[in-house]
Formats: C-alpha cells, structure tokens, sequence
C-alpha cells in the first residue's frame, strides 16, 4: 500500500491565525509523514512577523524557557491536571485576563459549529431500559428512534457484529445463529497489535450504519443524524480476539466537508470508556487528515463527552508539540513556533490551537509580539499526569502512521447524495 512519503515542505506561512472564526478550510499543506514522537524544527523563515492585529491574531511565538527537570517525551496531560495548571498560571499572573470561563468556552464550543442542537429531542427521556451488546449490558443515556415496540421490553438484544437489534432473547439467539459478520462491513485500514479500524461507506452499507447510528444515539446528547447515512463514511475501531472485531468507537466523517470538518460524530461506546480509547480515536481522524493533507476540526456542537475528550486531546498535542521542539531547537531553549507551524504538525486547524494555547493561558504579549509560554505550570501538569498513569499501570497508545493503509477517497456526486 502507499505510504504517503511527501517530503518536509514547510505549510504557507501566510495565514493569519485568529482573524478568520471558521478557519477549517484546508490549506496547501503536505502531510507530515512523522508522527509527533519526531522533534520538529519549526521554520524561522521570515514574513511571519505579521503585527497582532486588534482581532487578537498571534504572530511570533518563543516558548518560553523554564529551569523545569527535563521531561519525558512520554508526558501526558488529563484534562483535570490541565485544568489545574491553567487555574495556577493564571493566579501566578494576575494582569493576564482569559477571554472565557470554562462555562462560556463550552457554550462556545458547543454551539459555535453548523450542526444545530435539536432541543425538543434532548428533552425527551431515554426509551429503552437496558441493552445487551456482546458481552455487555447497559443502561442507555438517551433517546434513541428505535422502533417504538421496542421500548416495552425489558431488555433490547443488540447484535454486536451486524447492530440488529431483538426485542427478545429468543429470536436474538436464532438471529445469531445465522448471523455471519464477524468485523464491520468494510476495509481494515489500519491494524497493531491492540486495534484494528475499518472504514464503511454509508451508502454501500446503509443498513449497518443506520443500525450504528440509533445506536451511538443512546449515548450521544444531541446527535441528529440517523437515516441520512449515504454522505459518511464511518471510522469504527475494534479490538480483536478469537470470536471477531469487537467495536469499541467509531466516528463519522462527511465524504465533502465544506467547513473542512473531519469528523462529525464520534462515540466510544459506554463499555470501552476511560481505558484511553477515546483518545485514540480522535488521533485517528486527525491521521486521516494529515494524509489528506488537510487541518482539521470535529463539527460543532460536541457533545459533553466529546468536549471533554478533544480539549484533553488537544491540550496534550500542542503541549508536545511545543516541548519537543524545545528539546530539539540547538540550545534546549526553543526557538521560534508559530500557531500555523503547530496546526502544520499536528492537523488542528490553527483556530483549534489558538484556542487551546488559550484555554491553557499560554499566550502573552511582550515587546509588541504575542508569545506562547511554555508554562511551567503546565509542565509540571503533564509531569503529573504522567506520574499517575505510570502509577495506575497506563500504557500510552498512539496511531502509526507506517500502518495506516489508506489513500483519501474520492466520491463522484451520486455517491454522496441519499438515494434510495
Ligand atoms: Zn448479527
């Protein structure tokens, strides 16, 4: 398979990074074949000296350098610590003022997106009792449009493999007698030894991604997509054994995205929750936009879940991205990195990272240019959280690019419209 093996071209250094609120559109950008364990070495050509705007738009960056010990480059943050060293940085430095709460953040995020939150369904109560999914049995959070039969019994039968669901055990058994998938029904594009992830196209597979969506929607507050399925893909991950693929999570992601979103749901099922899927998952689709060659960014609103996933995800990819450069720049202090050299390695989109720098308060303005700062608040955050995975016996997994066996898909009209 074709490994995407483009060079180092550096991205345009033009961009202006906060000016522009919907700035998911792709820009030139070659796919960075390294994965983020790489130093990278932002360019210090010049032209990027733009002057901060009155709109607040970030130019030069210096992280700043700390006499913190030398971290590992294994340093992971969970949103608490990160919270923590936010709240710290900001008592340090008083005359800072952050431009949101957490609450207004979250509103922000939730609602600055295209997807419109439809109220009168989160409202409605959740409908069915209990699940049984594999070896699995759960309380669903939310309604689901089930059929409306199905909400008077006891238990909802839910083949794991095909997602076809069975009011009661016995025609559950019979169906799983003859049931013959054993892994979602499309192509392994990526395998290690711990996951394996298929893309399914929604129009070829209606059916199962219809099935996948009422599903995903007992546990997703605001999802609205159900039946519309022709015009998403879906990036479901599973783990293996003797039996099959089990689905752990899955996002969707449109076939054209006009706002450049690389994902529109994503989920990790309730069984699979807090064992560092999630994580995986949202790295996933931005591999995905890397071999595109395009920045990313999930559709807006999240939900509350998925809020708390990316901002974690975030803060701990821009974090490293800013400590390894540091530990590869000649001198072990750092040298210039813009927001676009950030989005470059990492497929955020340069708003998402300016938003991240943000929330972490690692922007300050000095001498006339606005500055990341490598806080040593949030170093000593990630230096925590990396004490207490190692504690709790945490195996940090990431996405290898090498396995990634997928060439961007291309879609004539027909096949991304809903046609029955
Ligand atoms: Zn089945």
């Amino acid at each position: 398979m074709p490994k995407s093996t483009a060079g180092q071209k550096r991205p345009r250094p033009s961009t202006t990074a906060a000016s522009s609120r919907k700035n998911s559109e792709a820009p030139e950008l070659t796919p960075s074949t390294g994965n983020q364990s790489k130093p990278i070495r932002p360019s210090l050509v010049g032209g990027k000296e733009n002057r901060p705007g009155s709109d607040g738009s970030i130019s030069v960056i210096a992280p700043e350098i700390t006499n913190g010990t030398p971290k590992g480059e294994e340093s992971e943050l969970d949103l608490v610590d990160i919270q923590d060293a936010a709240a710290a940085a900001k008592a340090s430095n008083p005359q800072h003022t952050v431009p949101y709460s957490r609450e207004e953040e979250i509103e922000k995020l939730r609602t600055g997106g295209s997807m419109t939150q439809n109220q009168t369904e989160i409202s409605r109560v959740r409908n069915l009792g209990h699940i049984q999914m594999g070896a699995f049995e759960m309380e669903p959070w939310y309604f689901s449009p089930y059929p409306s039969t199905f909400t008077e019994a006891d238990t909802v039968y839910i083949c794991e493999f095909c997602l076809s669901y069975y009011a009661s055990n016995q025609t559950f058994t019979r169906h799983r007698a003859k049931c013959l998938l054993l892994h979602p029904p499309g192509n392994e594009i990526y395998r290690d030894d711990f996951v394996s992830f298929f893309e399914i196209d929604g129009r070829r597979q209606r059916r199962w991604c219809r099935n996948l969506c009422l599903l995903s929607k007992l546990f997703l507050d605001h999802k609205t997509l159900y039946y519309d399925v022709d015009p998403f893909l879906f990036y479901c991950m599973t783990t293996r054994d003797k039996h099959g693929c089990h689905l752990v999570g899955y996002f969707s992601k449109e076939k054209e995205s006009a706002e450049g979103y690389n994902v529109a749901c994503i989920l990790t099922l309730p069984q699979y929750q807090r064992k560092g899927y999630g994580k995986l998952l949202i790295a996933f689709s931005y591999e995905l936009s890397r071999r595109e060659g395009k920045l990313g960014s999930p559709e807006k609103p999240l939900s509350d879940l998925g809020l708390l996933g990316y901002r974690a995800y975030w803060a701990e990819t821009v974090t490293d991205v800013l400590v390894e450069q540091r530990q590869a720049s000649p001198d072990g202090r750092g040298g210039d990195i813009s927001i676009e050299d950030i989005g470059a390695v990492s497929a955020m989109t340069t708003n998402d990272v300016l938003h991240t720098l943000q929330n972490l308060n690692m922007l300050r303005y000095s001498k006339g240019n606005h500055v990341i700062v490598l806080t040593e608040a949030v170093l000593l955050a990630k230096e925590k959280a990396r004490a207490k995975e190692k504690a709790k016996g945490i195996v940090r997994r990431k996405i290898d690019p090498e396995r990634l066996m997928w060439k961007p898909p291309v879609f004539n009209a027909s096949s991304r419209t809903w046609n029955w």
